[in-house]
């Protein structure tokens, strides 16, 4: 059978998240240029709180009636485009549905390891078509690119905007202190990581012991904050005694406020997101210390990946290359079928998930 949810009316103060409605419309026909997709994964991301809004932003808002807008990953079943064959794998805007029929130049075709983990061995092995050999001489390879997934998390648009959010705008290096928020999340953990290869001093802020735990024993960061046990000025002041050189804020609010009390001379705050004020509809949160920006000469810059794209294949083979290694770790959260979408999304604004956001539209 196949699912989608529709958006019924756009977000608005009295609405909350009661405003998407599950269907099951077969997909049209395919006509010239489109494909059909079955979705394997999909993502679910704070940015669909702005999807779902009338109000100005950096892309338009879905309407209502019309199919969720989400990241997903699924395979080409049927193609009257040139450019994707049936059995392709594609990632794009694919929509909250179990298939679709898409435009063919929106996707990008990925190459995608179906049976992970996959794991080949190295070495000298010897002339032979198969041999008893001593593990500890071979060295283990992963073969094909990735699985379907980290293309939603890691290698996906999250990971590239903890990427360029951090590398480009950031710019870590070993002497600055860097501090992260919704640093256990899918764009936290990464920018984290990614100011930690660069050799800076890292600090994480999360929700809880078990996501501080993660950040200190898993990421290896230098420190962590629990702002909701831990006093967050007190927190900041603990863990950065000599301030704070780059700020990367995903959560806006009192946290930011926090921060600002305590950037350095010529610091950098990266604007890539304010999830502690989304709920608000109407009297979202400015930052009140950004008077401190004077004082310091610091700056604030905000950023989406729209900036981005062009250099979207440079982010992914650091990543991959990265990960491969062994010096990064995708984190996912993983939620069963499309129907766990609209109770798995309230999540991300309780701290529910420990890492990206996916569902697995098929078991
Ligand atoms: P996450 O995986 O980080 O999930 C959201 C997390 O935010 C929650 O798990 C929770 O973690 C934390 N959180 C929720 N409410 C609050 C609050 N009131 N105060 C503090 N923390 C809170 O989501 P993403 O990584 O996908 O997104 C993180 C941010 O990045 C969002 O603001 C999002 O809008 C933004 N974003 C921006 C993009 C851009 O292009 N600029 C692209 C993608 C995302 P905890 O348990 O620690 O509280």
């Amino acid at each position: 059978m196949t699912s989608q949810y529709r958006l019924t009316k756009f977000r608005t103060a009295d609405t909350g998240n009661d405003i998407f409605e599950l269907t099951h419309d077969d997909p049209p026909p395919v006509q010239d240029g489109e494909v059909l997709v079955r979705l394997d994964w999909i993502s679910i991301d704070p940015a669909m709180t702005g999807w779902t809004t009338n109000k100005r932003s950096y892309m338009p808002p879905v309407q209502p009636g019309k199919i969720m807008r989400a990241f997903g990953i699924g395979e080409v079943m049927e193609t009257k485009y040139e450019g994707l064959a049936a059995g392709d794998w594609v990632t794009g805007f694919t929509g909250m549905q179990t298939e679709g029929v898409l435009k063919g130049k929106h996707l990008r075709k990925v190459d995608v390891n179906l049976a992970p983990p996959n794991h080949y061995l190295s070495g000298f092995t010897g002339m032979q078509t198969e041999g008893v050999l001593k593990g500890k001489h071979l060295r283990k390879v992963d073969v094909n690119l990735a699985p379907p997934n980290h293309y939603l998390s890691g290698l996906g648009m999250t990971g590239y905007t903890g990427y360029f959010g951090m590398l480009d705008i950031g710019k870590p290096e070993p002497g600055k202190t860097v501090v992260v928020s919704a640093a256990a999340g899918a764009v936290g953990t990464i920018a984290a990581q990614s100011a930690k290869m660069a050799g800076a001093r890292v600090i994480g802020i999360a929700g809880g012991p078990i996501k501080c735990a993660f950040l200190k024993e898993e990421l290896l960061l230098d420190g962590a904050i629990d702002y909701k046990s831990d006093n967050i000025g007190e927190g900041l002041t603990r863990e950065c005694p000599n301030g704070i050189d780059i700020y990367f804020d995903n959560v806006g609010g009192d946290i930011l406020d926090a921060v600002l009390a305590r950037i350095n001379y010529k610091g950098t705050i990266v604007v890539c997101g304010a999830i502690s004020q989304y709920a608000d509809f109407y009297n979202q949160a400015g930052p009140k210390n950004y008077m401190q920006l004077i004082a310091q000469s610091a700056k604030m810059q905000g950023f989406t990946m729209k900036d981005y794209m062009h250099r979207v294949p440079e982010a992914f083979i650091a990543l991959l290359t990265a990960q491969k290694k062994g010096d990064l770790i995708f984190r996912e959260h993983i939620v069963e079928g499309i129907e766990s979408f609209p109770i798995a999304f309230e999540m991300l604004f309780r701290g529910g998930n420990q890492g990206k956001l996916l569902i697995k539209v098929r078991s």
